[in-house]
């Protein structure tokens, strides 16, 4: 029976389980005249979805539509094989994810360069889905999901295709990664920096931008709800910028991929210590301090060119 909770009478958080880790993961289902799941999680964990659905008293052929907020694996990795069980489905997407959504190869090939066989066993390989069932979500864009009219903000940064949801009525806000990652109860925050799309002023900019809106809460895929908003917002931008520093002073001192890794992952493991003994090895499974550290480094390298 997967993890679920209920965060209003009308929205549920399903905890997908990803690699046996509470609170890695988190897919939210939103209920009412349109049944909906904002993000799907990585495709190894469909199937823990669909119970999570199923415990929250609804029968998944109930569900109307899913939205991502990024296409990224962990997001949105089970949008093909939800729509291969539920072809009904309407996918929302930003733009300029949307080609990635009906044509995977490009999004399994980076994978791979970067998870290896592990890819497999953690994420899986995401499923094409049918064009026809891919709806765009410019900025302002409106949709409705459950019994929310949900505003589609375009939040760049993490990625270039990388949208949040609003839902103004009530100040629930789907973060996705934008608002970066924090486990329940903690109040410390990592930003997901990896590559192929990190632009790290841009993304200083969507969260001023989502400041501004002054959300009541954050909704995080990674992990749940905080009302901490503009605290963990204003966190995020000076976690950001940290990080991009401390992998630019090692590239200028000369060390190599591997230690510059290490030196992030040393930083990450002490700033995580505050959450306890195993909160650095959660936000290790959730994000790699490899992939952050690759992210950070490709952006250096390709903004100086
Ligand atoms: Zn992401």
């Amino acid at each position: 029976m997967p993890a679920i909770e209920r965060l209003a009478d009308d929205l549920v958080l399903i905890d997908t389980g990803y690699c046996r880790t509470p609170a890695a993961i988190g897919v939210y289902l939103l209920l009412g005249e349109r049944p909906a799941l904002v993000e799907t999680g990585p495709d190894s964990t469909v199937e823990v979805v669909l119970e999570g659905v199923r415990a929250a008293g609804l029968d998944p052929s109930d569900l109307r539509a899913v939205a991502v907020t990024h296409i990224h694996l962990d997001h949105a990795g089970a949008a093909g094989a939800l729509l291969r069980r539920l072809p009904h489905l309407d996918v929302y997407v930003h733009p300029l994810g949307a080609p990635h959504l009906v044509d995977p190869s490009r999004l399994i090939t980076s994978a791979r360069r970067l998870y290896g066989d592990d890819l497999d066993t953690l994420l899986g390989e995401p499923e094409p889905v049918p064009a026809g069932q891919v709806q765009l979500l410019e900025d302002g864009a409106q949709v409705m999901l459950g019994s929310r009219r949900l505003r589609s903000l375009d939040t760049p940064g993490h990625a270039r295709h990388h949208l949040a949801l609003l839902d103004e009525s009530s100040g629930d806000l789907f973060t996705g990664d934008a608002a970066g990652i924090c486990l329940p109860g903690s109040r410390y925050l990592l930003p997901p920096t990896p590559p192929p799309e990190l632009d790290v002023p841009t993304w200083d900019a969507t969260l001023a931008r989502l400041r501004a809106l002054r959300p009541r809460r954050l909704l995080l895929t990674h992990f749940g709800p905080h009302t901490w908003c503009d605290e963990l917002l204003a966190q995020m931008q000076q976690r950001l910028p940290a990080a991009l520093g401390l992998v630019r002073s090692a590239l200028d001192s000369g060390l190599d991929e591997e230690a510059i890794v290490e030196r992030l992952r040393a930083a990450g493991a002490s700033a995580a210590e505050v959450d306890g003994p195993d909160a650095a090895g959660r936000m290790e499974i959730v994000m790699p301090s490899r992939l952050n550290a690759l992210g950070l480094i490709r952006y250096i390298r390709t903004a100086s060119r």
